[in-house]
């Protein structure tokens, strides 16, 4: 087996160890999940059970046919019959549960993309045609499993050894991403993707070691290689001496120790040394998120990104989540954060977040009609969401937070839909918090030149560093051939930070971070030393970012932070971060 090893970027901290799961695009369309022991059965009879029905189904069409049907037909059914009841699809899956515990959907579809590379190479085009017939067979079976579609298990009961698959695939979606929330996968690994992208950061939420923009991964890697994903360097290593395997496990090992270490300040306050609390935030993609906040001891949510229900594969809607649906949501946040307060971002669709079924057309998506722009072109769709939240805020404190704002007029409009919302409610006799915050993404660099408008309506501000580099330095945040240009610590993204800190502050008005600046502790002295005191990260960042928090000394580190704010020169400003980490606290 050949040895070698991957440059991607890296995106989600962490070592993973495992075989290579190569996915195909069509493989991403269903539920990826491992059954515990006990269920292995009731998983094989599932998968049978949609195998008989159809066969039933076929049976009945076939001597439904009209005794005028061409004979074709009648044939062309036979095989699919035929093809139904072989081995090859109808028992090989069975194995693949039995030995590996896929769930049945998964079972399947790994067995059609193997049949299929095999009937690629075939050289007979008329036996290399019957593969579209495996194809339609295994599809119709795939419907059925759908409508059978089992609750996750429980992951107790889901045999650790099974655990170390790493899924490597061209692309994935944000919302494909979002179904390996159950653990199926220890890393993931793709050619696409970038240091931001909407994939990485579900992949950074769900804490599972990814490495993205590695070009060719899934042409080089073969099914069922041995995987090093080092998440922190973006470097996956292709079957790897064992050697090297010991070395990583060890240094995996260590790093566990290391995050059990961390989970002991999950009660503790945020307190700088000089005693300056700071407020820790997650960033959710569902309502079920909630839970891992609670648990990294979070603050409230600092950004729910609602668009999330909206895009299907999420156990909500491959259609738009109608009014009823979203307020269960949010309310289900709402409650399970317990008074926390919880800050739900109206829709972001657009780039690379779409909603299924819907196709995108524009040329350049990311400049496009999106998140409030689409909003504004969906009226009544925008209406139904303001109403759901503003209905879940009756249930504990919610914000409303509006991404993607650059026009005042933009702003003038989203007020009078929420008053129109309100309107609604108030006339339907539904509660809700008359008093609501409402606050704007800084994303755009529009925003941010022009703050005194923004100060002036808004009761809060959330800067949304992902966006506002992108836009700031003309990086598409998802395209793996300019990351080496999306720069954070940029002189002009950093002077936009430093104006909107500055703005709030003198408008008397709270300012957050939610984009990935704030959730990565090597800047979470600089961002306390401009004047932030809210940071908003995925609940896996939370306890690195408090552990940077309790050792900082505010007074200490602002010489120098004054003077990275100062510079124009790349290299010094990263080197002076650096040194930020060093700043010994008083005597
Ligand atoms: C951001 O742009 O930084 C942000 C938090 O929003 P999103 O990543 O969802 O675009
Ligand atoms: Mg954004």
């Amino acid at each position: 087996m050949a040895s070698f090893s991957l440059h991607g970027i890296p995106v989600s901290r962490g070592i993973a160890v495992g075989r290579a799961h190569l996915l195909t695009p069509a493989a991403l369309d269903v539920k990826h999940y491992l059954v515990g022991q006990t269920q292995v059965e009731a998983e094989v009879r599932r998968l049978q059970n949609a195998f008989a029905v159809v066969h039933q189904e076929l049976r009945t069409i076939w001597e439904d046919l009209p005794a005028d049907a061409p004979p074709e037909l009648g044939a062309f059914i036979d095989i699919h019959i035929l093809i139904l009841s072989d081995p090859l699809l109808a028992e090989a899956p069975l194995d693949i549960i039995r030995s590996r515990h896929y769930n049945a959907e998964w079972a399947l579809v790994t067995q059609i993309d193997q049949l299929s590379s095999q009937f690629d190479e075939i050289e007979d085009p008329y036996l290399r045609a019957r593969k579209a017939d495996i194809q339609q067979v295994a599809e119709r079976v795939l419907k059925v499993l759908t409508g059978t579609a089992q609750l996750l298990p429980a992951t107790s009961d889901v045999d650790e050894s099974h655990a170390s698959l790493i899924v490597v695939a061209h692309d994935i979606s944000p919302a494909d991403m979002l179904q390996f929330r159950n653990r199926a996968f220890a890393g993931i690994a793709t050619d696409a993707g970038g240091q931001n992208s909407h994939t990485t950061l579900v992949a950074r939420s769900l804490d599972i070691p990814a490495a993205v923009g590695l070009s060719n991964a899934s042409l080089l890697i073969k099914q069922d290689d041995w995987l090093i994903i080092d998440g922190d360097s973006g470097v996956v290593m292709v079957n790897p001496s064992p050697l090297i395997l010991h070395q990583y496990r060890e240094m995996q090992a260590k790093a566990q120790r290391e995050r059990k270490k961390l989970s002991k300040l999950k009660k503790t306050p945020a307190v700088t040394l000089d005693g300056t609390a700071v407020t820790l935030l997650a960033n959710i993609e569902l309502p079920e998120d909630c839970a891992a906040a609670m648990e990294a001891g979070a603050n409230g949510i600092g950004l729910f990104r609602s668009e999330f229900l909206f895009m299907g594969h999420s156990g909500y809607a491959s259609k738009l989540p109608s009014e009823e649906e979203q307020f269960d949501a949010y309310r289900r946040a709402v409650l399970t954060m317990k008074g926390r307060p919880v800050t739900i971002r109206t829709l972001d669709i657009g780039a690379d977040k779409r909603l299924k079924g819907f196709d995108q057309t524009a040329t350049n998506p990311a400049l496009g009609l999106r998140a409030i722009r689409y909003c504004m072109a969906e009226p009544q769709l925008f209406l139904t969401q303001l109403r759901a939240i503003l209905r879940a805020s009756a249930f504990g404190p919610v914000k409303l937070l509006i991404p993607m704002l650059s026009h005042s007029f933009e702003i003038s409009q989203t007020m009078a839909m929420i008053n129109q919302a309100k309107a609604q409610l108030l006339k339907a006799g539904q509660k809700f918090d008359a008093e609501i915050k409402i606050g704007a993404m800084i994303e755009v660099p529009a925003a941010a030149l022009m703050l005194p408008t923004f100060v002036r309506h808004m009761d809060f501000l959330s800067i949304g560093t992902n966006d506002l580099i992108q836009y700031t330095l003309a990086i598409d945040r998802s395209d793996h051939e300019v990351a080496h240009l999306y720069d954070p610590t940029h002189p002009a993204v950093l002077l936009l930070l430093a104006m909107t800190a500055a703005a709030a502050a003198k408008a008397g008005i709270p300012v957050s971070i939610c984009g990935g600046m704030a959730g990565d502790a090597k800047l979470t002295r600089l961002l306390l030393g401009m004047g932030f005191r809210e940071l908003s990260m995925p609940a896996a960042q939370l306890l690195p970012v408090k552990q940077e928090v309790l050792g900082c000394d505010l007074e200490r580190i602002t010489p120098l932070v004054r003077k990275i704010l100062r510079s124009d020169d790349p290299a010094a400003i990263r080197q002076m971060i650096g040194q930020l980490a060093e700043v010994p606290a008083a005597v």
